[in-house]
């Protein structure tokens, strides 16, 4: 099985609110803003995507809704994305920048 990259340039600019979301400013002037309940809902690892594939939502989790979600480290993958260690530990989704702009609009 083969590791899926999808293509898409590295924005130019990415702005991270560890509480509210990120935004990413892309080379052709437009810009993405996410929250971080949409990111972690979407949260690409295989782990996550099982469960929305049986019809659990990564995130609220009922054993962990009291808990606020934060981001406590985002960092480059190669020139291709960006993995988010979130406050619960979890950090295997690697959010590419593909996905990235195909979830434009995904917040409004
Ligand atoms: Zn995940």
């Amino acid at each position: 099985m083969g590791l899926e990259i999808p293509d898409g340039d590295p924005p130019v600019a990415i702005d991270l609110d560890r509480g509210t979301g990120i935004r990413f400013e892309w080379a052709d002037g437009t810009a993405s803003t996410f929250t971080l309940e949409t990111l972690r809902a979407n949260c690409p690892c295989a782990q996550c995507r099982s469960e929305r594939e049986r019809g659990i939502t990564p995130w609220p989790k009922s054993s962990l809704i009291e808990q606020e979600l934060r981001v406590t480290d985002a960092e480059l993958v190669g020139n291709w994305g960006l993995q988010i260690t979130w406050h619960d530990g979890h950090s295997t989704g690697i959010y590419s920048w593909g996905v990235l702009r195909a979830w434009a609009g995904l917040d409004g």
